[in-house]
């Protein structure tokens, strides 16, 4: 078995306008002009999905609601995202779990709406600087591995994305050999729950992944693309990740 083609993901949290429409059009100009050798996806806030057309870049939602419908005032469906032309929605991302209060229970609740749907979910997996310290680190992992992947899923509709709660946004990043270590545990579990396909499912890593860094990250054994927040913003630091791919 071959490895999975890579995906270079951009999360861009609760920031964009209509206006940022301009950067996707530069991010794909770049794109058909240079090429892009990884599958490329941008998660804008929900309220732009719907002005952004997917040429060259898909566009994918941050997260999504455990219902298809009904009472829950704010929130957006799985189904309403497909509606848009979405075909990837990110469930459990640190911030989720930390300002929502998501448990990995309501993670794979999500995962299963969105793969109800048809929808690939990108399921957010990491630990906090405490427990990296108390050396916690793939007891953590492994329990939300174990705990947020749906029964139902399958190769085709699953993402893992490794962010270490400590590195996103704080130009901290593990090194090299601690990414390898967490993304071999992770493949270990993926091939235990997926046989042999487990091979193909895309794990990310995520958190400080800038145009400097990404190569060394990238070029880790079982890291198949990067989940990127901050240097997604601008087309031309985003182009930079994905350039690693040529
Ligand atoms: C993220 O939000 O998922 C992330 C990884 O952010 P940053 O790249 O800014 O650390």
């Amino acid at each position: 078995m071959t490895a999975p083609k890579a995906l270079v993901a951009g999360n861009w949290k609760m920031n964009g306008l209509t206006a940022s429409k301009k950067e996707i059009e530069k991010l794909q100009s770049m794109i058909s002009e240079n090429g892009a050798n990884c599958d490329v996806l941008i998660c804008p806030p929900a309220t732009i999905i719907g002005l952004l057309s997917g040429k060259g870049v898909e566009i994918g939602a941050q997260d999504c609601h455990m219902n298809i419908s009904g009472a829950h005032t704010g929130d957006i469906s799985a189904l309403m995202l497909k509606d848009l032309g979405c075909h990837y929605v990110m469930v459990g991302h640190s911030e989720r779990r930390s300002d929502h209060g998501e448990s990995n229970d309501m993670v794979k609740s999500k995962a299963i709406a969105a793969q109800q749907q048809g929808l690939a979910a990108i399921i957010c997996v990491g630990e906090s600087d405490a427990e990296r310290e108390n050396g916690e680190t793939l007891d953590v992992v492994t329990a939300q591995i174990k705990g947020s992947i749906p029964e139902d899923a399958i190769v085709k509709n699953t993402v893992i994305a490794y962010e270490p709660v400590w590195a996103i946004g704080t130009g901290k990043t593990p090194t090299a050999d601690d990414v390898a270590e967490v993304h071999m545990v992770i493949r270990n579990l993926l091939m235990d729950r997926f046989g042999d396909e487990g091979e193909m499912v895309r794990i990310l890593y995520g958190g400080s992944v800038k145009a400097s860094n990404a190569h060394e990250l990238m070029s880790v054994l079982n890291v198949n693309g990067a989940l990127v927040g901050g240097a997604s913003l601008k087309a031309e630091d985003f182009y930079g990740i994905i350039a690693t791919y040529q």
